[in-house]
């Protein structure tokens, strides 16, 4: 309920009448259960200081900047997070009694949709399109995660992709092409490019027809990335599915930043599941939140998915909650092998030690790796052996669930000591260890760091929807 103590956040731009963040943040609030509230407001850039002062004096807690202000806004505000400040754009400012800091959610945003879409952008070669506010936030992310950037932007305004590159190369150290954004141009940079970037606001409502890339340009594995997520899958997005290529919505990078952005304000952890859900739901009324498919289809007999990954990424209960959602048997490979022991894990591992453990943990992989239609949550050591991992492909989609380190330790410290670690091993050693073994029998990488185990059983199915075999 809405009173005298209800602390305001909003987003400003122009237009903002397709905005999704009211929709985003107020269910956020209301699953966090705090005492907060949401709006959209239209500024003209004639209005864009007059905006920030408003702010400043209704103590407004929070606002997110949009289309066109990200870049203008920061000569109004009173400091910058050093982030923002190299990147020159602002999206998210945090009002602390009066005193106001800006703040770029969109670089950490875009890089973590990109992650749990399973592209790495190290050493790749990136096609980044325009030169605005989300283009500087991007380039930011894609220079300092060590991409190879070529830069297009429109004639009249190519000075700022010029000023963009020279930040780049200036904070990040990377080396950076400008090129006009024409046809002869794409079709050169194309012909290499690993990752396409569309930080334009071509395709966006109501310019649905509007694409920056003509499709035979699109080439078949090549990943596309756009930032305009009103629709869900722009023009761009449909036709480099149509040819082949991994697709990516803005809509992933919104939730994201969105998520950043309530932290911010709030100090508290965004629910990142149920923010997505509200954005889908928005996008694509009726549909829960869950029923967007990849569309580029891939033709496999293997009907089980195998969940690896680190103790602590949740491969148990995101697995039953997987088993539950696709009305499949779930199967526990640690439980499948205190059965052929006739004793528990810790058991095995005090008496016996750890090779006798590999062994049963071996024999129970071949096993399950028999049978079909199952959900199968693997120990953390199991693809450490690459026979099992060959066992598991014949019959299995691997779903690496990857969790950062911080968030590993916190959940493994608030349960009962694992075996693997009862003698004192050191935990992040194990993890940089065994992270090269999960990415490699991956088939699909979801990250779990930020998100409820409901979304992401969802995530896993939204991308098995690739696998003809896994189709409903
Ligand atoms: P901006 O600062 O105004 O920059 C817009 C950029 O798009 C400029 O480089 C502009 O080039 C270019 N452009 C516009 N229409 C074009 C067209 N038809 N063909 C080629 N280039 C075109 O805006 P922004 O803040 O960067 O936002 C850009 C888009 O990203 C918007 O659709 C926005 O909603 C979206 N966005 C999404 C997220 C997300 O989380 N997914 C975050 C931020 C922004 P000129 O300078 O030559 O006009």
């Amino acid at each position: 309920m809405i009173n005298a103590g209800t602390k305001l956040c909003g987003v400003i731009g122009d237009p903002v009448k397709h905005t999704l963040s009211p929709v985003m943040h107020n269910r956020a609030i209301a699953e966090l259960g705090i005492d907060y509230a949401y709006l959209a407001f239209n500024v003209k850039t004639s209005n864009l200081g007059a905006s920030i002062e408003g702010m400043r004096a209704l103590g407004i807690r929070g606002l997110n900047v949009t289309i066109p202000h990200k870049v203008a806004v920061v000569q109004f505000l009173d400091e910058l997070d050093p982030l923002a400040r190299d990147i020159g754009a602002v999206n998210t400012i945090v009002n602390d009694e009066g005193k106001l800091k800006g703040y770029n959610t969109d670089a950490a945003g875009f890089l973590q949709s990109l992650d749990a879409a399973g592209f790495e952008p190290m050493g790749k070669k990136v096609v980044l399109l325009g030169a605005g506010g989300a283009a500087r936030a991007m380039g930011f992310a894609l220079a300092q995660a060590g991409s190879l950037i070529t830069i297009l932007n429109r004639k009249p305004t190519l000075p700022q992709a010029v000023i963009l590159s020279n930040n780049l190369e200036r904070t990040c150290g990377s080396k950076v092409t400008v090129m006009e954004l024409n046809a002869t141009n794409l079709k050169t940079v194309m012909a290499e490019a690993e990752l396409l970037v569309n930080a334009t606001s071509a395709g966006m409502e109501p310019a649905v027809d509007e694409t920056a890339v003509p499709t035979d340009l699109l080439k078949p594995g090549i990943t596309v990335f756009d930032v305009v997520y009103t629709p869900y899958e722009t023009r761009l997005l449909k036709e480099a599915a149509a040819r082949g290529c991994q697709v990516i919505s803005g809509l992933e990078m919104l939730v994201s930043q969105a998520a950043l952005a309530l932290e911010l304000w709030t100090g508290m952890q965004a629910p990142l599941g149920v923010m997505r859900e509200a954005a889908i739901s928005a996008v694509y009324p009726g549909t829960g939140g869950t029923s967007v498919k990849t569309p580029e289809i891939e033709k496999t007999e293997k009907t089980n998915v195998a969940l690896v990954g680190f103790m602590g990424a949740g491969k148990t209960a995101v697995g039953k909650a997987l088993a539950r959602k696709m009305g499949k048997p779930f199967a526990d490979l640690d439980a499948l092998v205190e059965k052929k022991a006739g004793k528990s894990v810790a058991r095995i591992f005090k008496e016996d030690g750890e090779p006798v453990f590999r062994k049963l943990e071996k024999a129970s992989t071949t096993d399950i790796a028999c049978k079909s239609g199952r959900v199968i949550a693997c120990g953390g050591g199991v693809p450490l052996d690459p026979a099992n991992i060959t066992a598991l492909k014949q019959s299995s989609v691997v779903v690496y669930l990857k969790t950062s380190n911080t968030e590993i330790i916190k959940r493994v410290s608030s349960g009962p000591v694992r075996p693997l670690l009862a003698d004192g091993k050191d935990i992040t050693t194990l993890i940089a260890a065994r992270t090269p073994f999960y990415e490699q029998s991956a088939d699909i990488t979801i990250d779990t760091t930020r998100i409820t185990i409901e979304c992401v059983a969802e995530k896993i199915i939204e991308r098995l929807g690739k696998y003809e075999s896994f189709r409903f």
